[in-house]
């Protein structure tokens, strides 16, 4: 069911009969010409493993084995119906036929930064640390909080974005809160860093969201963990207990796809063989992975272009990570370019550029929405339960029809 959520299909667990297709497995021991075997297809068992993080390579990836095999199963569905004179119609992956989506979000880790960090020394020439380190000490300049700016550059381009702050800045205590009003106001999303252990202990995670809603009026609806602390698969338990949306902590230190997916999923529980309630939205590129590996601009752009090329194939989503403290033009020029290009990019290329939560809500929305489709005299007619829910029909023919059902 989660393969087919993912891949738009409409479809019921009763009534199997009514339908011109139906989805088993080989244990079913249902046979008939509509019946598909999905294990006969792709490897089950093996994608349900990587679907609940038991199978799993370090390295950068930019495999997408779960989406390729969604295409064979999709594949399948739509021949099932092609074969007896049916359209396929499913629902299209983003609002407005966007052609993928990217997640905007910046881990707020510092709210002051000098020039004497080991990351700032390592990015730049003698010269230009000299010169930095001479602005600091002459006017106590800070490189590190950049969040007016950052919602500047983001406001004009009419996007938004998710802030995932944490609940302790010690000294910057004060100006955290500055930071969490700026970024409530200008509509982007507040989330939760979690940090101090909260991604194993669901008392200190409730602990944490408890004090960030003190301090901005919000309940955080997702989370990313400080450090990106994960523990397979407590931290999706915890998580998921703690009833947030989503979390967007599961990549590693890595460029590309932990899970070989590029949509939004649920995680897999198979111990108790079902699915956990949060969803998981995969990260794909963090810039201090960047920084810490002394890739210049080029190669950012060279990584973030590979990467939109394959989630464009699936017409698929991934998160990108830029804190606020390497955006800064002085401290980290490459980086602010980077970041200001694939912005650009983005938006030219055709994406839905949106924060965690618009995303995930989206994601929700679009696997609940009720459609009742018929086909009378050669046309699909028919209602959603949401409103404007936008689906392809893909005829035999080859013609694919793009349309909002009212
Ligand atoms: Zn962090």
């Amino acid at each position: 069911m989660e393969m087919l959520d993912h891949l738009g299909i409409i479809y019921s667990e009763n009534n199997i009969d009514t339908f011109p297709c139906i989805i088993a497995s080989t244990k079913s021991q249902l046979v008939g010409k509509n019946v598909i075997i999905a294990d006969e297809i792709i490897p089950l068992d093996d994608t349900l493993n990587m679907l609940s993080g038991n199978l799993y390579e370090a390295g950068d990836s930019l495999n997408l084995e779960i989406n390729e095999h969604e295409k064979k199963i999709l594949d399948s569905i739509r021949s099932a119906f092609h074969d007896v004179g049916l359209p396929l119609v499913r629902k299209w992956f983003w609002p407005n036929f966007a052609k993928a989506c990217c997640i905007l979000t910046h881990d707020i880790d510092w709210l002051t930064y000098s020039p004497f960090h080991r990351i700032v020394l390592r990015s730049n020439s003698i010269t230009k640390t000299l010169i930095l380190i001479f602005r600091y000490l002459l006017t106590g300049i800070d490189y590190g909080y950049n969040i007016p700016e950052i919602l500047e550059i983001e406001t004009n381009r009419k996007v938004k974005s998710t802030f995932f702050f944490m609940t302790d800045y010690q000294k910057d205590n004060a100006k955290g809160r500055d930071a969490e009003r700026l970024v409530k106001g200008s509509g982007c999303e507040i989330g939760l860093h979690g940090s101090r252990g909260s991604h194993r202990d669901i008392t200190i995670l409730r602990a944490e969201l408890e004090r960030l809603q003190r301090s901005t009026g919000v309940m955080a609806e997702g989370v990313r963990y400080h450090r990106l602390k994960f523990q397979t698969p407590l931290t999706w338990s915890v998580t998921s207990d703690a009833c947030l949306n989503y979390d967007t902590t599961y990549s590693d230190h890595y460029f590309g796809f932990k899970v070989p997916l590029c949509f939004p999923f649920h995680p897999i529980n198979r111990t108790e063989y079902n699915r956990y309630n949060v969803i998981e939205i995969p990260t794909a590129f963090m810039d201090w992975i960047a920084l810490n590996r002394k890739y210049k601009e080029d190669h950012c752009k060279d990584i973030l272009n590979r990467i939109m090329t394959v989630v464009e194939q699936h017409n698929g989503c991934f998160a990108i990570n830029f804190h606020n403290t390497y955006l800064n033009a002085d401290t980290f020029h490459e980086m602010y370019n980077t970041y200001i290009w694939m912005l650009d990019n983005l938006a030219s290329r055709g994406y839905w550029i949106t924060s965690a939560i618009n995303c995930c809500s989206w994601w929700m929305t679009r696997f609940t929405a009720k459609l009742n489709i018929e086909l009378r005299d050669q046309k699909v007619i028919g209602n959603s339960s949401i409103k404007d829910i936008p689906v392809v029909i893909e005829k035999a023919s080859g013609e694919n029809i793009f349309l909002n059902i009212p």
